[in-house]
Formats: C-alpha cells, sequence, structure tokens
C-alpha cells in the first residue's frame, strides 16, 4: 500500500502532460502504432495532438475493446440504499450540512427495490449508500447483502471504504464487488473538497481498493469525478492506479468509471470543463494503453452520448438508474444524488444495444457451487 502512495505521490503527471502537449500528429500515430503501450504513451494519446486524432483514436479503440470484449456491454443497476452521511463533500446531494428529505430502506424495502429491478431483467445490483455508522452500519450491510444475494448472482457495493476484515465479511456476505472512486487524485484539491468527515483521509481511501481486492473482491471499481480538477493529470493517476492493482492482484477484475459531475442539492458548479469530445478521447486513449480494463459509463450521461461511447470502448453499463434511496418504487420521496440524464427504460437500453450490434449481457458470472 505504501508503495501505492508514493508511486503516486512522486508520479510527475503534471509535468508528463506538460512535455506531452509538444506532441506533433506523428507522435500521437507512433504510440497508435505500437502494440503494447505505457503511461508515457497515454500522456501521447491525451495530448491536443491525439484530440486532432480522435477518430484514429477511435478506430483503434473500438477494434481493441471489439479483441477483448466480443460486442458485448454488461448491464447493472444502482440500488441506493440509504442517504444519511456523515461527510462533507462539497460537490455531493447527500453532504451533512444540507438540509434535504433523507431516508434509510428497512431491508424489506431493498428486497422490494431489488425484486423490482429483477424484473426489469438484472442480475447484477450495485448497492450505493453514503457513510453513517448509525444507519448504515457493517450489520445492516451484511443483511441487505444476504437477502440481495438470494435473488441474484452479483452484488457490488459501493459505500464508505473499509478494512480488509470489513471487507471479507461482505465477501462472506455475497458480495463480489466493490467501487470506490478516489473522486480527485490531486491531494490538494481532495483536502479542499473532503472538509469534514472520515472521508477526508486521502491515504485510507486510496488503499480501499487494495484491501477488496486482498479480501479476493472479484472485481474493483475506481475513478476520478470529472471535473474536480484537470482532466488529464487525474486519468494519468486513474492509469496508474489501475495498471498498480492489475498488476499485484491478476484475480481480480479492474474497471473504470468516468463520472461527470451532474447537478445535486448542494449547488454545486464543476469548476474544470470536461467536454463530450475530452470524455471520447479519454475513454479511447485508456482502453489503448489498458486493454482489458472493463470501461463504465452511467447514466449521469445522455443517451446519445452514451449510445456513441458504447463504439469505443465501454464494456459496462447502468441502465434506467433512480439515485434516491427507494426511488425505483416511491420515486422523489428522498434527495436523489444527482440527476440522471438518460432517463430510458433498461428495456430500451438493451433494444438500442442490439440495434448498434452489441449484445446486452445481464449476468457475467455464477459462483461456482461447492461440495
Ligand atoms: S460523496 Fe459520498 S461520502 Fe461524500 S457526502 Fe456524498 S454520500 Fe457522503
Amino acid at each position: 500500500m505504501t508503495d501505492l502512495i508514493e508511486t503516486l505521490d512522486r508520479f510527475p503527471a503534471d509535468a508528463m502532460i506538460a512535455e506531452a502537449e509538444k506532441s506533433t500528429e506523428y507522435d500521437v500515430r507512433a504510440v497508435l502504432a505500437k502494440e503494447f503501450r505505457d503511461v508515457r504513451d497515454l500522456a501521447i494519446l491525451l495530448s491536443p495532438a491525439g484530440a486532432v486524432l480522435l477518430e484514429e483514436l477511435a478506430v483503434a479503440a473500438s477494434l481493441l475493446t471489439t479483441k477483448r470484449f466480443g460486442r458485448t456491454v454488461l448491464l447493472y443497476a444502482p440500488l441506493y440504499l440509504s442517504n444519511e452521511c456523515v461527510n462533507i463533500c462539497t460537490y455531493c446531494g447527500f453532504r451533512r450540512d444540507i438540509d434535504v428529505a433523507r431516508s434509510t430502506l428497512a431491508p424489506e424495502t431493498v428486497e422490494k427495490e431489488a425484486i423490482y429491478l429483477i424484473d426489469q431483467g438484472f442480475k447484477h445490483l450495485l448497492l450505493v449508500s453514503g457513510e453513517h455508522p448509525k444507519w448504515v452500519g457493517r450489520d445492516y450491510m451484511v443483511n441487505v447483502i444476504r437477502l440481495i444475494r438470494k435473488r441474484v448472482p452479483s452484488v457490488s457495493i459501493e459505500i464508505e471504504p473499509l478494512t480488509e476484515d470489513g471487507y471479507r465479511t461482505m465477501v462472506d456476505a455475497g458480495a463480489d464487488g466493490v467501487t470506490v472512486y478516489q473522486e480527485v487524485y490531486d491531494r490538494k484539491l481532495y483536502a479542499e473538497y473532503h472538509t469534514h468527515g472520515p472521508k477526508k483521509n486521502y491515504d485510507d481511501r486510496l488503499g480501499a481498493p487494495s484491501r477488496a481486492a486482498r479480501a479476493r473482491v472479484r472485481r474493483v471499481g475506481i475513478g476520478s469525478l470529472l471535473g474536480l480538477a484537470p482532466w488529464r493529470p487525474e486519468i494519468l493517476k486513474v492509469a496508474l492506479h489501475a495498471g498498480h492493482l492489475m498488476k499485484d492482484y491478476w484475480r481480480t477484475h479492474v474497471s473504470i468509471s468516468f463520472p461527470r459531475i451532474r447537478e445535486a442539492a448542494s449547488g454545486f458548479h464543476a469548476a474544470y470543463t470536461v467536454s463530450d469530445r475530452d470524455l471520447a478521447q479519454m475513454i479511447c486513449a485508456l482502453r489503448l494503453v489498458l486493454p482489458d480494463v472493463g470501461l463504465v459509463l452511467s447514466t449521469r450521461e445522455s443517451r446519445a452520448l452514451r449510445d456513441g461511447m458504447v463504439r469505443l470502448g465501454i464494456t459496462q453499463m447502468s441502465a434506467g438508474s433512480r439515485t434516491e434511496p427507494g426511488g425505483y418504487l416511491d420515486p422523489d420521496e428522498a434527495e436523489r444524488q444527482f440527476d440522471v440524464n438518460d432517463t430510458r427504460s433498461p428495456a430500451e437500453v438493451a433494444a438500442r444495444l442490439h440495434d448498434l450490434g452489441f449484445e446486452p449481457v445481464w449476468k457475467d458470472w455464477e459462483e461456482a457451487l461447492h461440495g
């Protein structure tokens, strides 16, 4: 773990991006011609010259994705458990210091929401919660994971960072995936956005995906919340983090998400712009440097953009999402975390994927039965 902290702290992301700004189209094409690419190549692909050649990046990324993943997209749904939270993350609608309708679902309500999602076709659910030991403690999580795991083959969690033992408890209860976004890899900006609560601890959060992998979680998801910092150095650091996880925990499948800041009750406005073209460029570039990493795009993005990005390298998508606890059966009773942009139903998303020549995959995993 110290290794990862030191590696990231010493990593000259800004200097590498500044150097790569001098790249020419010739340099970008030279990187495209390589069979294996490294983080310096990533900086070149992310450069302004890379942006000029975005169509060439897209063709290469699309071919590589098809080679590694086929023409498939795994569909999943988030299920929000609670919007209670002890932290203040200045960008979030659930931050503790704003007066919004709060709610934590009773386990039986979680089960009803899960049944609703299963009826829509989902077999992979992501349980999401704010951080609140009183409302969403370890026993509560174990209870809801067990309940849901009886009904679906794959349950992931997106909650506060846990210890390795904590993750082991979740795995024993039936969770097979953990998502922990670092939110922003730039330490100084991290301190500015995370002003109160346990989430202030940058190092603890950074180590969470490694601890989850050591606890034998089958898949981990990481990401940088786009809009909190200049995106190019952030993407270099995400790639470095992903590469570290893939090297040290080769049994664990690593995926990277691209959450762009959306409107929330916090009234927060992103200080750094990330355009649709920027998003396309980072997706293509990451695919070309990390061919086996999962790339995830949520309903934060519009239908048109998601339909376009699926051709470039996206391998997992949420669909039909609600971002408030109880939102599937009792919408708008509690505050949502952010506004959803693609409001199509799961069936509509699946049909569109078919039209685009992709197979929507509802289930990619079934635990073998032992004994
Ligand atoms: S981002 Fe997560 S930890 Fe931060 S305020 Fe929102 S729910 Fe709480």
